[in-house]
């Protein structure tokens, strides 16, 4: 036979247990949004951290009463409802306060400038150089002379403007295969160069480092147009 209360309430609680889940609830998603603005949030894409945060939240509180006889269904309501409503709380405050919505969400970065990988920026935003080389990939780009500046969004995708065509410059190749395959400095005086790293364009054995990343290998730079 089914006990109405302890489904709803559990055994040992009283009513008030359903104002410590709300405050625990707040407790924790203050938390597990400290927690997301210190590791970082690109490894999920597409959502905001407060998106994040919702599914995150409600996974937990919906998941628990579903499979586990100890877990009472009031209190995950009530943790659902207090999810629910720091999200609405939080999403009105930071529309407001747009220094808020950059601590929280994070803001739009200028990752590639002038055919420059800036790796400082990209490092600010969680991502590695191989990781951002291959969204440039899934965006169909083959140099870094076909970008104008390439931006690293809120929720962590990469976005383009392009050069015209007749403005494509020479650029860092970006197939895995060019990339593996650096020549020695001295071939910088037949063709020019850029550095594998950063993109940085080398037209004369100046250094055997690369100026702007340290880096010392370098590749054949490309300047073919965009293919539609
Ligand atoms: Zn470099």
């Amino acid at each position: 036979m089914i006990d109405i209360r302890t489904l709803f309430l559990g055994e040992e609680h009283t009513w008030l247990f359903l104002v410590e889940c709300a405050l625990r609830t707040i407790l924790m998603f203050v938390l597990a949004l400290g927690l997301m603005k210190l590791t970082g949030k690109k490894e999920v894409r597409q959502f905001s951290v407060l998106e994040l945060l919702v599914i995150i939240g409600l996974g937990s509180a919906l998941g628990d009463p579903m499979i586990y006889t100890d877990a009472p269904l009031l209190p995950s309501v009530v943790a659902i409802g207090m999810v629910l409503l720091c999200y609405w709380a939080l999403n009105k405050w930071t529309n407001r306060a747009p220094k808020l919505e950059r601590f929280i969400e994070g803001r739009v970065t200028r990752v590639v400038h002038e055919g420059e990988v800036d790796l400082r920026a990209l490092d600010a935003q969680g991502m590695s150089v191989a990781e951002f080389f291959g969204d440039l990939r899934v965006l169909h780009i083959e140099h870094l002379g076909q970008v104008k500046t390439a931006y690293v969004e809120i929720d962590g995708e990469v976005s383009v403007f392009f050069r015209e065509d007749d403005a494509v410059r020479h650029g860092l190749p970006l197939a895995p295969e060019a990339l593996e395959h650096p020549v020695p400095l001295e071939s910088i005086r037949n063709f020019p160069c850029c550095c594998v790293h950063c993109g940085r364009g080398m037209n004369a054995v100046q250094h055997p480092a690369c100026p702007n990343c340290g880096s010392d290998a370098w590749v054949p730079a490309m300047n073919s147009k965009r293919v539609a």
